[in-house]
């Protein structure tokens, strides 16, 4: 038997698509973006609650349709104020969001896959491999989810995709996504407050570029050389180093804006004066800003966090040859909240996921 199919999920649609869902019902259009007004805009998900809409109709739309929102599980607080959230999704998978306030901003860092398939050497997400993508709802539910849950509705806040997953890897959601997010009866979140931050798959860099709605890129390099990016980042033996610099040359950039190049520090892996002095030449005529992360070390990661003067030296090395340099302050490590450490217990563990576990 073939279980009944499910209700359509109108905050999983775009504007147009909820006011065309409606229309093919015999509903008015409008009535769409007043339904999109109450779930993104004023967080009401009960459709019974949408007190501009006619009973009846309150009625008919609750039978037929969904409104599904990433339930929190948990939440946990670090001393930094950095907060944690455990959501859960409708098929009864986990992700994780982080809330970091004051970077000066307010900043939610969302993910857009259960689980990551970049298996990224140093990352404790890509240890529990690809679970499956998170659809457009659910990454823009994320957003919906914290803001109901901190009272943010009237603060401006930023977004980082920089949660679990490769936001490239499951481009047509997350792209869905940031227009649902952007949308002006919704969340209003501009582009230019959202930053997507991927390993560099080509073929969708491409097609970001020609996007009319554009985030802020940061590409994931880590390393100055395709050989030992291949190391760290599997996904370099089939989209190399120079392909990727060329393709953010060509990236269209707005005035002063600028592609961030995130480099986690691996102590005596890529952090010497040599690594330093080949990233900037590597980054010469790129419109660009380094972003340093000293890694978050964890177990079952084999690699360590430098020492202060090793960093220091390297943002110092790559300052002397013109590059803006910003060292990433590590936030909500005493809660597992930062960078490379969420991972998700109890999902399709691997071995090594379980020794990553064991501390
Ligand atoms: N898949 C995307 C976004 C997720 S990770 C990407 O790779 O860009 C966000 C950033 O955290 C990436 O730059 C990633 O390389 C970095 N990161 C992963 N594990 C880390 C760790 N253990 N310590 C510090 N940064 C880490």
């Amino acid at each position: 038997m073939t279980p009944p199919p499910r209700p359509l999920d109108l905050a999983a649609l775009e504007r147009p698509a909820l006011e065309t869902a409606l229309e093919e019902r015999g509903i008015e259009r409008f009535r769409g973006r007043q339904i999109f007004q109450w779930i993104h805009k004023r967080g009401v998900t009960e459709i019974e609650k949408m007190t501009d809409l006619p009973r009846a109709l309150r009625a008919r739309l609750a039978h037929e349709f969904a409104i599904t929102t990433p339930a929190i599980e948990s939440r946990e607080r670090s001393s930094d104020g950095t907060e944690k959230f455990l959501l859960k999704l409708e098929d009864g998978r986990l992700i994780e969001s982080v809330f970091i306030p004051d970077t000066p901003s307010m900043t939610f860092c969302v993910s857009t896959q259960v689980g990551c398939a970049m298996a990224c050497a140093f990352c404790l997400t890509g240890k529990m491999g690809l679970v499956r993508n998170l659809t457009a709802g659910e990454i823009a539910g994320q957003v919906r989810a914290l803001v109901a849950a901190l009272d943010m509705r009237n603060t401006r806040f930023n977004i980082v995709l920089m949660g679990m997953g490769e936001p490239l890897h499951n481009y047509d959601e997350t792209m869905k996504a940031l227009r649902m997010l952007a949308d002006e009866h919704g969340l209003a979140v501009s582009p230019r407050r959202v930053t997507l931050s991927t390993v560099g798959i080509l073929p969708a860099l491409e097609r970001l570029a020609a996007e009319p709605v554009m985030p802020n890129l940061a590409i994931s390099l880590h390393a100055p050389s395709d050989e030992l990016r291949g190391e760290l980042v599997p996904i370099n033996k089939k989209y190399g180093v120079d392909d990727i610099i060329a393709a953010c040359k060509r990236f269209p950039l707005k005035r002063r804006s600028r592609i961030t190049f995130e480099y986690v520090l691996l102590a005596g892996v890529n952090d010497s004066p040599a690594d330093a002095r080949r990233l900037a030449k590597m980054l010469s005529g790129v419109k660009s800003k380094v972003n340093l992360i000293p890694l978050n070390a964890a177990a079952g990661i084999p690699f360590e966090r430098p020492s202060d003067e090793a960093i220091n030296r390297f943002a110092q090395i790559l300052a002397d040859h013109h590059l803006t340099v910003s060292v990433r302050k590590s936030r909500g490590r005493d809660i597992r909240a930062a960078c490379g450490q969420l991972i998700v217990e109890g999902q399709k563990k691997s071995a090594a996921q379980r020794l990553a576990l064991q501390m």
